[in-house]
């Protein structure tokens, strides 16, 4: 056996985790394989072509749309290719990922490309859109169902084996870090599809970056863990607002309010600011903050 492939469960033997380099941290991302089908791709290069000679892929499910999760493509040539139909553009035309993460035209953008450049992106043709609450049958024993999970991206999808209640949570990564910095992410979205999640019963999460969870209560502790964080962001950021002297995300560009620190400060700053002006639409959804003048005050 691959030494990055484990067994998930006695019980159904070709369920594996299949760890991506650097233990998943960014560029790369961790795969769930069922049978002949593989979740995501950005476990590397060089692990997806020993994967592929041992399991012969034939397809595979892209959770989203983000380059850390499909880098891999090009090493399955014989493999269709699914994801949801909202992730289905930067997907089939990486170009797009640009504007999706604002980052046209700045620093930011010719280092991401740079990053494109090492991984030797390219599009991919998607066979086929997948829906939520949809089952496909792998065999027998093993059968695949799509929770349509937005607000990491619009078309973000979890999947799980019905049988075995092992699920792929993709990047809602029960990391301490969780991303909303594209412009069809959606923060509301996100913290329902969390609630979404923790109503469903799972023996095993598979996460994108991070070891997988073992045991229902501990899924759903992670998952309230997980949903805290946001909440702190939320009152880090109301912290910054008065009732009187009203105020716009741009005002609070490049303070670390959600970073700790800037690792990549180019991409960062703008991933933060996009993140923080999500932040501003919830709350003004939710009536804690009001407009006022050309920006916001507490209400
Ligand atoms: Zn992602």
């Amino acid at each position: 056996m691959l030494d990055f492939v484990h067994p998930l469960s006695d019980d159904f033997e070709n369920i594996y985790f299949v760890e991506g380099e650097r233990k998943g941290y960014y560029p790369f991302s961790h795969s769930l394989l069922i049978g002949n089908y593989l979740i995501d791709t950005g476990i590397s290069g060089t692990r997806l072509k020993k994967l592929e000679q041992q399991f012969q892929i034939n397809t595979t499910i892209l959770s989203h749309w983000h380059e850390d999760h499909i880098s891999g493509n090009k090493f399955l040539p014989n493999s269709s290719f699914l994801c949801h139909k909202d992730d289905k553009p930067p997907i089939e035309d990486i170009e797009k990922m640009f504007p999706y993460y604002r980052v046209e035209g700045t620093e930011a953008g010719r280092e991401f490309r740079t990053l494109f450049e090492m991984f030797g992106m390219s599009n991919t043709k998607i066979t086929k859109t997948i829906n939520d609450n949809e089952i496909i049958n792998i065999d027998d024993q093993l059968k695949l169902k799509v929770v349509h999970t937005p607000g990491h991206t619009a078309g973000h999808c979890a999947v799980y084996e019905i049988n075995s209640k092992i699920a792929f949570f993709g990047d809602i990564d029960l990391t301490r870090f969780p991303y909303y910095a594209n412009i069809d992410s959606d923060l509301i979205d996100y913290e329902n599809s969390i609630d979404r999640l923790k109503n469903l019963d799972f023996e095993i999460a598979v996460l994108g970056h991070r070891d997988p969870v073992f045991g229902g209560n501990n899924i759903k502790i992670e998952l309230d863990k997980f949903k805290s964080i946001i909440f702190k962001r939320d009152e880090r950021i109301l912290s910054n607002l008065s009732e009187q002297n009203p105020i716009s995300p741009i005002d609070l560009k490049g303070k670390n309010l959600i970073y700790r620190r800037y690792s990549y400060a180019n991409f960062e700053v703008i991933s933060e600011l996009v993140m923080i002006e999500k932040h501003f639409e919830k709350l003004l959804k939710n009536n804690l903050i009001v407009i006022k003048d050309n920006g916001y005050i507490l209400n």
